[in-house]
């Protein structure tokens, strides 16, 4: 197939390509020291990368890349037990980290090779790699069990992003800021390598902060890329922040993804800077499968339509098609397409099980579609679908009517066994002030009127924080199993 950075294999210039912090590589420099990495994972089937917040990790993914060998991105905060299950499972023969970076005991055993931004190589030639050579090994964000090793091939990587380009008229002239973890596909498949596809360039934060977002928008940066969590300590942070919200509305695009984003959220910050958030939906498994386009009109609660190349469909639990946009049928998201991976890495039982007869992989996310063909996502078949009093309510515009409430500072639906309803409604909630929380009759009284009786809670549970993963996802297993 052709290259995945054109940029990178053609005649890689001095414009910008990376920026972490203070230290920046241009194309040719990136180009040389992704040349090194290559010499370094040459013949190797697949490599860990220790993947920090920086630079040498965008250089190693890079190189390993265009080598033509897969990288396993480790998430440097995975607790012992995860990592072991990790380096057992994906056998990488070599791990690259930064230098001086410390690693964990489970990879004491996997030989360490150093990555140095500056040092030079020839450019590897990943002309020569198959469309369905794996390129990536992205263990899952473990939300509903423990991760399982998506193995990502090169074309899905290509397509994606390309897909991505259309919807969101996304160039070379774009400049990214970012400030998102490198172990998953949000910030590393579409924060680092999609820049660099495009042959734009992405300033990482390193760590994310308001004020890193603020100064690289007001300097030129022209997109941000966000998860949810994000935005909330945005629209938090922005009626005292005019420097903040003039960066957002001179902004081109903000996207939000990885996890619903709150109603709520969107409607501060659209309110303090007249832009809308665009959010996409994907997973690690489809890498993107929809978005709201740059050149649509933008609604809070979709995450727009499918991504030109994906198919989409809507599926009832007796197995029949939604064929309704009536923004009311419910039904388990499926998709097929170029954006998908290949299977889960030693796992053939849970591949098999994650598509259907004819192809198509059931994602476990329940949506409507709304008469304009917009996908709304109503929650997880397993975690967020709540059989009540013979009503199947979806957690997320329980939340949504909660977060509307000034004493709840964030809120999380879950059902509970009940003799009588089948299922009870229960809400576990942040107060705004933990000193006077909101009481359990009021919420559910802000809920029936918000939206129908049937979908008030009938518990309430209150907690200092909600348990999120590194992604900022609510683990909704572990309120549910204590
Ligand atoms: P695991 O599969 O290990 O339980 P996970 O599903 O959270 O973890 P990811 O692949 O990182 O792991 O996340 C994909 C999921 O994130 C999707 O299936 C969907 O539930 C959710 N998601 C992603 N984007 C959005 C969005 N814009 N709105 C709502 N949910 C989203
Ligand atoms: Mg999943």
């Amino acid at each position: 197939m052709s290259s995945l950075f054109p940029a990178l294999t053609g005649d890689p210039g001095e414009q910008a390509a990376l920026r972490f912090g203070h230290r920046a590589l241009t194309y040719a420099q990136l180009a040389a020291a992704a040349g090194a990495v290559g010499r370094q994972v040459r013949g190797k089937e697949r490599v860990a990368l220790w993947a920090t917040p920086a630079l040498e990790t965008a250089v190693a993914a890079v190189g390993v890349l265009l080598a033509g060998v897969t990288a396993v991105p480790l998430n440097p905060r995975s607790g012992e037990q995860e990592l072991g299950h990790i380096l057992g499972d994906s056998a990488p023969a070599l791990v690259l980290a930064a230098p001086g970076d410390e690693l964990p005991a489970p990879l004491r055993g996997v030989p360490r090779a150093d990555v140095d931004v500056h040092a030079t190589g020839p450019v590897p030639d990943d002309r020569l790699a198959g469309d369905d050579d794996p390129a990536l090994v992205v263990y899952t964000s473990g939300t509903t069990g423990p991760p399982k090793g998506a193995v990502i091939p090169r074309r899905a990587i290509a397509a994606t992003l390309d897909a991505l380009a259309d919807a969101w008229q996304w160039t070379g002239a774009d400049v990214l800021v970012q400030g998102l973890p490198l172990f998953h596909v949000h910030g590393l498949v579409l924060g680092i390598l999609g820049p660099l596809r495009r042959g734009g360039s992405v300033r990482h934060l390193g760590r994310f902060g308001t004020e890193g977002v603020a100064r690289e928008l007001s300097t030129g940066a022209t997109m941000f890329f966000g998860v949810p969590t994000m935005y909330h300590r945005i629209a938090e942070a922005l009626p005292a922040d005019r420097e903040l919200a003039e960066a957002l509305a001179g902004a081109r695009l903000l996207v939000s993804g990885s996890a619903a984003l709150p109603l709520h959220d969107h409607e501060r910050i659209t309110a303090a800077t007249g832009r809308r958030v665009v959010e996409r939906y994907g997973m690690t498994e489809t890498l993107m499968n929809t978005s709201v386009r740059a050149d649509g009109e933008p609604r809070a609660g979709t995450v727009g339509v499918p991504l030109p190349g994906v198919e989409l469909r809507l599926v009832e639990e007796d197995g029949a098609p939604v064929a309704a946009y009536d923004g009311e049928t419910v039904g388990e998201i499926q998709v097929r397409g170029p954006n998908l991976f290949t299977g889960y890495l030693n796992r053939p039982d849970a591949t098999a099980a994650a598509f259907t007869e004819d192809g198509w992989f059931r994602t476990g996310d329940m949506a409507v579609r709304d008469p304009d063909g917009c996908v709304r996502i109503v929650g997880r078949k397993a975690t967020d679908l709540i059989k009540s009093g013979g009503y199947k309510i979806g957690a997320g515009e329980i939340e949504n009517a909660l977060l509307d409430h000034p004493g709840v500072r964030e809120a999380a639906v879950t059902g509970e066994p009940d003799a009588d309803l089948g299922e009870r409604i229960v809400a576990w909630i942040v107060p705004t002030d933990p000193g006077s929380p909101p009481g359990a009759e009021e919420l559910a009284g802000h809920v029936a009127r918000r939206l129908a009786p049937h979908k008030r809670p009938r518990t309430v549970r209150y907690l200092d924080a909600l348990p999120r993963n590194d992604m900022g996802k609510i683990m909704k297993r572990a309120l549910v199993h204590g």
